[in-house]
């Protein structure tokens, strides 16, 4: 007759079971080994170090201690094996909306950035100082997603604008409130790293151009980037664009229709040059209604590439056309920019954009162990814009596991 299985027979049986079953690419063993984590064989993107090509990345705590040709899979506790996998820094996206539950647009954080390679993300706008403190300690505090804030200069942010009630932020110049938020940013210096203004007419009415200049004021005053969202305003481009400075950030620069970066006969406005010459910085912010590919193929084909690349997240594209940030990189993918530029737009570029601390948006040993992984499939993929509009490509960026401070994170693909 057979025994019941021991203790430790019934253990050994359940480890390897459950090891045959997983198809996620993780192994654990080896609890006395030299790293915590080994992220093997995978094709490392890192522009901050000019690399593209295969390496291995050994983790130790929340760090990243050594990249490699090679390194022994026995060193390490815990392996992910990454072979056939694009590998890059974890991403940054500095457009998305995350108070859930407030701002009538946000989502959940960690659902719609960890899970989807983003490590760190900025929410833009979404609180104001009223409204701040709730962010603070409702989504920042909680989410396993690092989120950085750029401080809407409205005191109520973007709390009253919805499908069902269409009137924005700072129609009433008086919630505009300088003072106040440099108070809020003086407190919160850790999380915010500038301001954020929207001037669609909607939001800002005929008062667009006195609204940008309490937003500069507040931003001059705590020496902070002012990013503003272009587009249906009522004064034209050009007049914004002139009370912007070196560091500044213009988001849904590819957007189609009135207020955008071309002129009538689709070329680029030369106060858009100028803007760039002197250092103002152009970001995408796809969104439900601000990413246009007429408008992106007509800018490439002058030579106008934005810095970096976001997604403008909300509860009014996250089912498409955004879904998320790597769908839009693999939109740009389709434009005609390689891999490494469009990896180098949504880590190193928003990096140095916002000074963000040593060892983000890098995989250079030392550096925080973020660490995003992806699939790149192959095949016929049809991709949408704001305005509908539909173009053929033929990879797609496809988050499979996502690394932050050295611990794993799953992903609706594979979970861990
Ligand atoms: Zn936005």
């Amino acid at each position: 007759m057979k025994s019941p299985p021991s203790r430790r027979q019934f253990l050994k049986q359940t480890a390897s079971s459950s090891a045959l079953s997983l198809s996620s690419p993780v192994q654990s063993a080896r609890p006395a080994a030299r790293y915590d984590l080994l992220i093997r064989g995978g094709r490392v993107i890192d522009s901050s170090q000019g690399l593209s090509a295969e390496r291995d990345i050994a983790i130790s705590g929340h760090r990243i201690v050594q990249l490699a040709e090679r390194i022994d899979e026995t060193e390490a506790r815990q392996v992910v094996n990454a072979s056939g996998m694009i590998v890059t820094p974890g991403l940054i996206d500095i457009h998305v909306h995350v108070y859930d539950g407030v701002a009538p647009l946000g989502i959940p954080a960690d659902p719609n950035c960890i899970a989807k390679g983003v490590t760190t993300a900025v929410d833009a706008g979404s609180a104001g100082a009223h409204t701040l403190p709730g962010l603070r300690k409702y989504v920042i505090s909680v989410a396993d997603t690092r989120i950085y804030v750029l401080l809407n200069i409205s005191v109520v942010g973007q709390s009253t604008l919805s499908t069902d009630n269409p009137w924005g932020e700072l129609l009433d110049l008086r919630y505009a409130n300088p003072k106040l938020a440099v108070r809020t940013i003086e407190q919160n210096r850790d999380v915010i790293v500038g301001v954020k203004i929207r001037l669609t007419r909607n939001i800002t009415g005929d008062h667009d151009i006195k609204a940008l200049g309490l937003a500069r004021e507040a931003a001059d005053a705590v020496g902070l980037p002012l990013m503003v969202h272009i587009g249906g305003s009522f004064s034209p481009l050009r007049d914004i664009l002139a009370m912007m400075k070196k560091g500044d950030i213009v988001t849904h620069s590819f957007r189609g229709g009135e207020g955008g970066i071309l002129d009538a006969r689709n070329r680029v406005l030369p106060e858009v040059r100028a803007a760039i010459a002197r250092g103002v910085h152009l970001d995408i912010g796809h969104g439900a209604g601000s990413f246009s590919f007429d408008t992106a193929e007509k800018a490439l084909r002058q030579e106008v590439v934005p810095g970096t690349i976001s997604s403008d997240l909300h509860q009014f594209n996250v089912n498409g056309p955004v879904f998320d940030l790597a769908t839009t990189l693999s939109k740009f993918l389709q434009l005609g920019l390689s891999l490494e530029q469009v990896i180098e737009r949504a880590t190193t570029n928003p990096a140095t954009v916002f000074g963000f601390p040593n060892g983000l948006g890098t995989l250079r040993p030392g550096g925080e162990a973020d660490v995003a992984v992806f699939s790149l499939l192959e095949g016929n993929f049809e991709f949408t814009d704001s305005l509908g509009a539909k173009r053929k490509g033929h990879q797609k960026l496809l988050p499979v596991a996502t690394v932050k401070g050295g611990k794993i994170y799953g992903s609706a693909s594979i979970p861990v």
